[in-house]
């Protein structure tokens, strides 16, 4: 009975700790991204798509810079 209650709570104590580690994880993933805009690269301001610098327009969305 003890093992059992010991293995419930260590399953969920992961399991909570796992969750709150990956969405930390993606959310610090976006921000590098985001402040690491490679130099020759523009963001598009309608659909944030990076395209080459030298682009005349997005090529996701069409958008003309
Ligand atoms: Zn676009």
């Amino acid at each position: 009975m003890d093992a059992m209650m010991d293995q419930l709570m260590a399953d969920s104590f992961k399991s909570d700790g796992d969750s709150d580690g990956s969405e930390a994880a993606v959310e610090s993933e976006i921000e590098a991204v985001e402040d690491a805009a490679p130099a020759g690269t523009v963001t598009c301001p309608i659909c944030q798509a990076s395209n080459d610098a030298l682009a005349a327009q997005c090529s996701t969305c069409s958008y003309v810079f």
